[in-house]
């Protein structure tokens, strides 16, 4: 497990960035100035970044930015592939710019902690092929997040 937004999470260093305009344009979609500082607010983010951040972030380079223009676009890059999303313990989304590293999450509904799980992690790989076997079903790691108690707080609660 890492703590969210550690130092060691980086970004691919190859973004393909200089493909999204012709990519937008091939969905029918203008390359307007709202949508090249979100891309480039998007490059310079690390780690997750709730949407509204987001819009705070494009707000500060471009006062006219209108956040559903924001959270429209965000739908276009996930779709592109470029950026992905999951949710926080409130139901809040959470983008991810290019994660090197696919991984569910896990927040502590105690103390407010986020970690991460590699998609590689045994227990999510033994998770999700126990689920594929028994459901058939299968689990979309990036967009996993599970809330509950983590191993400090429990500890705590043991001793009140
Ligand atoms: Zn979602
Ligand atoms: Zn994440
Ligand atoms: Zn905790």
């Amino acid at each position: 497990m890492r703590a969210t937004g550690s130092p060691d999470w980086t970004p691919e260093v190859d973004l393909p960035w200089a493909g999204i305009p012709d990519q937008l344009r091939a969905r029918g979609l203008r390359w307007t100035p709202q949508r090249r500082i979100l891309v480039e607010v998007l490059s310079q983010s690390d780690g997750h970044v709730t949407g509204a951040e987001l819009v705070d972030r494009c707000k500060a380079l471009d006062p006219d930015t209108i956040p559903s223009t924001v959270y429209r676009t965000l739908d276009v890059l996930e779709e592109l592939g470029v950026v992905r999303h999951s949710h926080g313990a409130d139901g809040r989304e959470e983008f991810h710019v290019l994660p090197a590293v696919e991984h569910a999450h896990l927040y502590c509904r105690v103390c407010g902690g986020a970690w991460e799980l590699a998609g590689d992690d045994p227990v999510v790989v033994t998770a999700v092929d126990a689920v594929l076997a028994g459901q058939g079903f299968s689990i979309d790691v990036p967009h996993l997040t599970l809330t509950g108690v983590c191993a400090t707080c429990r500890a705590n609660e043991g001793d009140a």
